[in-house]
């Protein structure tokens, strides 16, 4: 077996990152548990995966939380539990943030003002508030619960929206995209390049992917996926991660971050194509000696 432990540079470190996110517990995985994760994680994360999305009272899905997306109690969606082995029969179904002594029971959603945070109806920020149910405000005693009447692009006031998630099934009864099944931790709502823009901005509804049998045989046949291509959000590395839990950081380290993301979608792109490379000539070869031994 010739794959290193430590995965060595960045680049691979990434794309560990974006198939265990948090869950080797900030150690990396020896390759035998890595294989023993993904054979156990990604049959469940492409039957279960989680969609979520801030619905406008329209119906529209303004936007698609990806796993960078940041929800209320600061934290990264990739931060909540994203994997169910089960689906949860009670709705609204509760992806609860995994950061220790958070007090967030469930993602939700927090637009920004361009770069800026959001301000409720009693003059104090989003993040002045407790994440914890009620988000009763930490600086005053008057805010009887975070409230805010900033209008999103929709036209609709932050308020009147709502965080949803949900499964394949039910936004394919609402004929609502849910693009092709990939193996990564947290990819929410995004279901392809469309999903990185602004809900009301988006062209295309039509992305309903067919689930691939081959990923579960081979995960990193998914890496072609035009979502890979299209993806320009902010960093995943594990390093960049552990750096941003502080949340309130977070900001500032976005633009140092969009770099390395690209890196890491790079390699995505030639380790899919080296693997093909070597698959292809496994496979020559594989059917070489099959016709030397009926010979
Ligand atoms: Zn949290
Ligand atoms: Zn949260
Ligand atoms: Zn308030
Ligand atoms: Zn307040
Ligand atoms: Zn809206």
């Amino acid at each position: 077996r010739g794959a290193k432990a430590g995965g060595g540079g960045g680049a691979a470190a990434g794309l560990r990152w974006v198939i265990v996110g948090d869950d080797d517990g900030g150690k990396l995985f020896t390759p035998e548990q890595y294989e023993e994760y993904k054979r156990k994680m990604l049959p469940i994360r492409l039957q279960n995966r989680l969609y979520v999305s801030w619905r406008s009272p329209t119906g529209m899905d303004c936007k698609l939380v990806g796993p960078e997306t940041q929800c209320f109690c600061t934290h990264r969606y990739k931060q909540h539990k994203t994997d169910y082995e089960e689906i949860p029969k009670d709705r609204p179904i509760c992806v609860p943030c995994q950061v220790s002594r958070c007090p967030c029971k469930s993602y939700h959603y927090v637009p920004l003002n361009g770069t800026q945070p959001i301000r409720c109806r009693c003059k104090h920020f989003a993040d002045q508030h407790s994440a914890a149910p009620g988000f009763s405000c930490n600086s005053c005693s008057k805010c009887s619960g975070f409230h805010s009447c900033f209008t999103c692009g929709c036209g609709q006031p932050t308020y009147a929206h709502e965080t949803v998630v949900e499964t394949k099934q039910e936004r394919l009864a609402q004929g609502k995209p849910v693009g092709q099944d990939v193996p990564y931790a947290a990819m929410g709502g995004l279901t392809g390049f469309s999903s990185l823009a602004e809900g009301y901005m988006r062209l295309d509804d039509s992305r309903v992917g067919a689930p691939s049998a081959e990923f579960l045989e081979s995960p990193s046949s998914s890496m072609d996926h035009p979502f890979l291509k299209a993806f320009q959000g902010p960093s995943s590395s594990a390093q960049a991660s552990s750096q941003l839990t502080g949340g309130s950081s977070a900001a500032k380290q976005v633009s140092n971050l969009r770099s390395s993301e690209e890196d890491d979608m790079a390699y995505f792109e030639k380790q899919y194509q080296e693997r093909k490379k070597a698959k292809a000539k496994l496979h020559q070869n594989t059917k070489q000696s099959q016709k030397e031994k009926t010979q």
